[in-house]
């Protein structure tokens, strides 16, 4: 075999994966240091979220993941990195604010525990990364999507003050019906949790590797200064 073919072919740029559990404040982080070092922000948890509202609107059951996975297949999901978050565009129509919701989140966590429905997902994120120059946040990113990002950070905090940090964001023209009692989105938040850290396929857990960052006591200026100094620590003059 020639040299060209057993070549492996490496990024140009790095990838910095951000994982960890729901309301750690993973997409404020990635979006900070994406517009810190000039990558793009890519929010997997959006295209579980995308996928799911499909399957609410066909009427799907979220345990069927022969049904999903045909669902998927028929289903075009791209994230497109703004300065704060992305726009998600669902087979073409903006779906952001819709896949926020509730019934939504709920339906994510759900149809996320699927491994034929992650394999789709992990084969598309993994194109969307293989340049580089990403900071792409989610559950398995350092441990399954890209175990051989070059930057992994796992960003945690107590139930608690990640259901009172949710609690705080007020969503901009949420409608009254829709804002949830604090003691309902920790409830939420520790449900998703579980369903995260326990599921058989790709677990919520830190790589190996990873640096854990528990944000519990600190400020948002001082979680964001921690991860710019591991980005800085890990890739040096790369950055
Ligand atoms: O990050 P976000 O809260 O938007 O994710 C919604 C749900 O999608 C999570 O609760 C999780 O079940 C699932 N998810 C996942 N793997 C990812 C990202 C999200 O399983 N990489």
């Amino acid at each position: 075999m020639s040299s060209a073919a057993t070549e492996i072919k490496r990024r140009e740029k790095p990838v910095i994966a951000i994982d960890g559990p729901a309301g750690a404040g993973k997409s404020t982080m990635a979006a900070h240091l994406a517009r810190r070092f000039g990558f793009l922000n890519l929010e997997t948890g959006a295209m579980y979220r995308a996928l799911a509202l499909k399957a609410i609107e066909h009427d799907l059951g979220f345990e069927d993941e022969a049904a999903l996975l045909d669902l998927a297949d028929q289903t075009k999901i791209t994230l497109q990195p703004q300065r704060e978050g992305n726009i998600v565009l669902l087979d073409g129509f903006d779906v952001s604010r819709r896949v926020r919701e509730k019934d939504v989140t709920s339906a994510a966590s759900q149809v996320s525990v699927h491994p034929k429905l992650r394999v789709w997902m992990v084969e598309q994120q993994r194109k969307m990364g293989e340049a580089g120059g990403v900071v792409m946040e989610g559950r398995d990113i350092g441990t399954v999507v890209f175990p051989d990002a070059e930057v992994k950070i796992f960003l945690d905090a107590a139930p608690e003050v990640r259901g009172n940090r949710r609690y705080r964001q007020v969503m901009p023209g949420s409608e009254p019906e829709h804002v949830a009692t604090e003691a309902a989105i920790v409830a939420e938040l520790k449900e998703r949790d579980t369903r995260d850290r326990n599921r058989e396929d790709s677990p919520l857990k830190p790589a190996e590797d990873a640096v854990i960052l528990d944000s519990t006591g600190l400020t948002l200026e001082q979680v964001l200064t921690k991860a710019e100094d591991i980005v800085h620590a890990h890739l040096g003059s790369q950055v």
